[in-house]
């Protein structure tokens, strides 16, 4: 962590920087942070600015392109959250960010309206105060920790956490979502899996988008994991230009698989400012998974989401209704409508379509967006 690409010089020791990458280290500073861990950063090309990891973690100008789709917290985050960083949203399970801390920062994160401020790491009364509202709450059965990444913790830290949440009845399952194994998987030591496995059931996600990511030194912190007795999914962002076609996606599903890791959910890309260059088309994921489907084995396959403030919701056939010009309408598993704003990308190569459809009467949208006609 002491160790982290953070300038230009420590940067320039790994690749040869574009202008518009030196641009945008000034450039984003007061939008986002970043912070590359030199483990991550042997993995970038240091002559292709499109490599897959770099683009994950290295500025571009990009990020400061108007982008009027762009909201702050498209999952209306702050509004599910009655204390502090703990979002509940779902009836019998929170999302608790008990850090905004990471030990990269990825470039198209959910959450960086909070991710690297200083204001959203909470003090010890204000962790307190989540698990009491927790405890209080005997509807909860599944604890999420996640943040930032709850594994920036250190030992002793995680231990108090888990100890309070294991000591209230009604919990059952306790998760982390942690991309640890990736960025920094030497985080991954025995000390940590001995805190994890005294507090079973520990269930927990990680997040590799590219088999680049799928080395070595990864798979041994998963190995520890899992002789932990906790159980590793996958939870993988679909991301323009790193792992949007069929290929790369079957290659990340099974080399997961060879490391016993299941891919869990293939997330669209959420509606964050700044991160249009991300984003494809919903079409575009759906024809992955159709292309995925029936070609390996069934547990190497992820659910395609979109997660929605009504909820995540699968997108597959049975709840995506079909494109209305720049939005996807589809069902939520809550019974709402939702419109997704999903402008076709220029320049995708797509063999696959939605039905056109009208937009229906009652159907939402991000907040203040106009529904009639088009938004761009
Ligand atoms: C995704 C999410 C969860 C967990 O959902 P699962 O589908 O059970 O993995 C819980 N709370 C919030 C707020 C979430 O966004
Ligand atoms: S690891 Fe997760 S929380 Fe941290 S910056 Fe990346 S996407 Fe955001």
């Amino acid at each position: 962590m002491r160790n982290r690409v953070h300038d230009e010089a420590s940067l320039r020791r790994y690749v040869r920087p574009t202008e518009d990458e030196l641009r945008a280290l000034e450039a984003t500073k007061e939008v986002f942070r970043w912070n590359i861990t030199p483990y991550y950063a042997g993995l970038m090309n240091a002559d292709d600015p499109d490599c897959p990891i770099r683009r994950q973690v290295v500025p571009r100008m990009n990020e400061l392109a108007p982008d009027i789709v762009g909201v702050v917290d498209p999952l209306e985050e702050v509004a599910h959250s009655p204390v502090k960083n703990l979002i509940h949203n779902y009836h019998d399970r929170v999302a608790f960010c008990v850090t905004a801390e990471c030990a990269i920062y990825c470039r198209y994160c959910l959450r960086k309206r909070m991710v690297g401020d200083a204001d959203f790491f909470l003090r010890k009364d204000e962790l307190q105060a989540a698990i009491d509202y927790i405890a209080a709450h005997e509807e909860i059965r599944d604890v999420l920790l996640t943040g930032g990444d709850p594994f920036t913790f250190n030992e002793s830290h995680l231990d108090w956490l888990l100890a309070r949440l294991r000591a209230i009845d009604h919990i059952e399952v306790i998760r982390f979502g942690s991309r640890m194994p990736v960025k920094l998987p030497y985080r991954i030591t025995d000390e940590l899996c001995e805190v994890l496995a005294r507090y079973h059931p520990i269930w927990l996600n990680t997040h590799f988008n590219h088999p680049k990511e799928l080395t070595d030194d990864a798979a041994e912190a998963v190995d520890k994991l899992l002789r932990a007795g906790v159980p590793v999914g996958n939870q993988t962002v679909l991301l323009r230009g790193i792992n949007d076609d069929a290929a790369t996606m079957k290659a990340l599903c099974e080399g997961l698989v060879r490391m016993r890791v299941r891919p869990y959910y293939l997330y669209q890309a959420q509606l964050i400012g700044g991160t249009a260059h991300f984003r494809t088309s919903i079409e575009k994921g759906m024809e992955i998974m159709q292309a995925l489907q029936g070609s390996t084995s069934g547990f190497a396959l992820p659910r395609y989401i979109l997660d929605t403030p009504f909820g995540k919701t699968p997108l597959d056939g049975s709840y995506v209704q079909g494109r209305a010009g720049d939005f996807v309408v589809m069902q939520s598993p809550r019974g709402a409508l939702w419109a997704e704003p999903n402008p076709l990308p220029p320049g995708e190569t797509r063999v696959f379509s939605l039905p056109e459809i009208d937009l229906p009467a009652g159907v939402a949208t991000i907040e203040g967006l106009s529904l009639k006609g088009s938004f761009m």
